[in-house]
């Protein structure tokens, strides 16, 4: 088994693409799949809505019991342990899982709407997609939502 101290990294299955999501903005690697049997037991912890799948798979899994987002985030955060750490938080693409690039702000000129270029310090790319991000990009909606949650 993995340390208690490791960030966990995590293994989405099927139609939670907003848990996913969420996972990514508090940091956490988060691959997702569509899985029709269990996989290999590996580094990640799966996490699914499929009680077929948890119970056929041997390594570390979550079972997820809510339909809507904001509890599948706040269930699998605590039976995790997750929490949301400000060294984590948008650290990673939420659409490709990548872990963004900083990104000079010269650079960043042209990339980003004007207002954003000239009100922003810190710029970050993802390597694959191309998308931005800078603090604010949905900064303080995120924080009331991980609040909501319960998370922060
Ligand atoms: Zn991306």
């Amino acid at each position: 088994m993995e340390g208690r101290d490791e960030t966990p990294r995590l293994l989405v299955n099927g139609a939670l693409g907003r848990l996913a999501k969420w996972l990514r903005i508090l940091g956490f690697d988060t691959e997702e799949a569509r899985l029709k049997s269990p996989p290999e037991p590996g580094a990640r912890i799966l996490i699914t809505k499929n009680r077929a799948l948890f119970e056929g798979y041997s390594g570390h899994a979550v079972l997820v019991r809510h339909d809507l987002f904001r509890d599948q985030v706040r269930q699998v955060a605590k039976e995790l342990g997750l929490s949301a750490d400000p060294k984590m938080l948008f650290t990673r693409c939420t659409l490709c899982n990548l872990t963004l690039e900083r990104v000079a702000r010269d650079d960043a000129a042209g990339q980003v709407p004007e207002y954003v270029w000239l009100t922003s310090k810190e710029f970050n790319r993802c390597p694959k997609c191309g998308r931005m991000y800078w603090k604010g990009t949905h900064g303080a909606r995120v924080l009331d939502e991980l609040e909501e949650m319960g998370i922060i």
